[in-house]
């Protein structure tokens, strides 16, 4: 169980579940089932969740919640963020729904008592909307909280009626603080499938993790559009145009701008573009944080600069976070020649004779993409986590 954590965009994981299942192309290198074949396949909380196959460890289907680690986030003092089952799916069918209120209840209680965040990551987002939409889910939550709250806060400040003491009642209505939910979404389809899930789902910050990258995701349709104004008192903000929005006609989701309106007047008429019915156009929530990244380890695919390029610029646009967790390992040629020579760079166009004396050996490690740009294999360490030569660290400004 780790404390501290390896993962860029979080400072500690909470492995409470292992094992787990392939469910999308994202998962084809999964880390987590690796690991689990391999270095841990001797531990506890591990054993006997993969097999060999043809030389390859897989899940055998296997999911374990590790329950002699519930109490964790208690014994951790120090308020942090905490991604949660890193190494499965806490929506996984093979868990309750009982289950996950219990693990659920200790997010609760452990934001009330000890200002951690949870993070929690999903690529099961359906199961993770009807589990979240049920009483009585949130019954047993709210039951389970309270008791390990009053547990540990002592005598005299139940007396006092301590703030400490008293816990809200959360549902699906009122989601709790402290809990972070966010689907993983790898291409269109896997956008399409999980976005208006994650969006339906009540939270009080939803995220998405675009990592590994594999495919050109129409992002419009799933960001609202902004533009730069002022308030009163000249600071800056970004004052929406268009609203994410839900067809009431065929369920139809996404931003308000591609329902063929320029207004959002009472009086206005738009039309959903998938049924071209006259709609409402209520408001939506909006994503609050997206999370870009290439794939590291044995096998890991490259993504075109232009994929990662578009989300930050229509993320800049609707006024939503955007963190570029890293390259992975593969990082396109031309931002990692820059990188390494810049003086050469400015001095005219590098061939890739040129990347080769650098070190890479680009017959061996470069990919072609359709656009004409190109990557090259170099590593995650080398690769780094400029984009366009700077950081984008979208997930600390959220923090703070
Ligand atoms: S959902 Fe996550 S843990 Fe499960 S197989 Fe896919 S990548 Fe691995």
């Amino acid at each position: 169980m780790a404390e501290k954590s390896a993962i860029e965009w979080t400072d500690a994981t909470w492995n409470i579940v292992t094992g787990c299942s392939l469910v999308s192309p994202a998962c084809t290198n999964c880390y987590a089932m690796r690991l689990a074949g391999t270095r841990m396949k001797g531990h506890a909380s591990r054993r006997g969740l993969t097999r060999e196959v043809n030389g390859k460890h897989v899940w055998t289907g296997e999911v374990r919640v590790n329950w002699e680690w519930i109490e964790l986030p208690f014994q951790w003092a120090r308020a942090r963020k905490i991604f949660v089952a890193a190494h499965g799916d806490l929506f996984h069918a093979a868990l309750s729904m009982s289950e996950i209120a219990t693990i659920f209840a200790v997010m609760v209680a452990a934001h009330h008592l000890r200002g951690h965040v949870f993070q929690v990551l999903t690529k099961r987002a359906e199961r993770m909307r009807e589990v979240l939409s049920d009483p009585d889910f949130w019954a047993q939550v709210n039951a389970e909280a309270g008791a390990h709250v009053l547990e540990r806060t002592d005598a005299l400040a139940r007396r006092r009626d301590d703030a400490r003491a008293t816990l809200g009642e959360y549902g699906a209505d009122n989601p709790p603080p402290g809990i972070w939910l966010g689907v993983t979404v790898e291409d269109p389809q896997r956008a399409d499938e999980r976005i208006p899930e994650l969006l339906a789902t009540s939270a009080a910050f939803r995220f998405v993790s675009c990592e590994p990258l594999l495919g050109a995701i129409p992002w419009k349709r799933w960001l609202p559009t902004a533009r730069p104004a002022k308030r009163p008192d000249g600071t800056p903000f970004l004052a929406p145009l268009f609203y994410m929005t839900k067809c009431e006609h065929c369920g139809w989701v996404g931003s308000g701008e591609l329902c063929g309106t320029d207004s959002w007047g009472d009086d206005s008429d738009i039309f959903c573009p998938s049924c071209h019915q006259s709609i409402r156009g209520d408001e939506l929530p909006s994503l609050d944080l997206v999370i870009a990244g290439g794939e590291s380890g044995p096998g890991a695919r490259s993504t075109p600069i232009a994929l990662f390029r578009s989300l930050r610029d229509q993320c800049a646009a609707a006024g939503v976070a955007f963190d570029f967790k890293q390259w992975g390992e593969w990082i396109d040629a031309d931002q990692f020649l820059a990188l390494v020579a810049p003086e050469r760079v400015a001095a005219g166009p590098l061939t890739f004779v040129g990347a080769t004396k650098l070190g890479v050996d680009c017959l061996a490690a470069c990919e072609h993409h359709s656009d004409g740009s190109s990557s090259l294999r170099v590593g995650k360490r080398r690769a780094g986590r400029l984009l366009d030569g700077r950081e984008h660290n979208g997930l600390r400004e959220v923090g703070r």
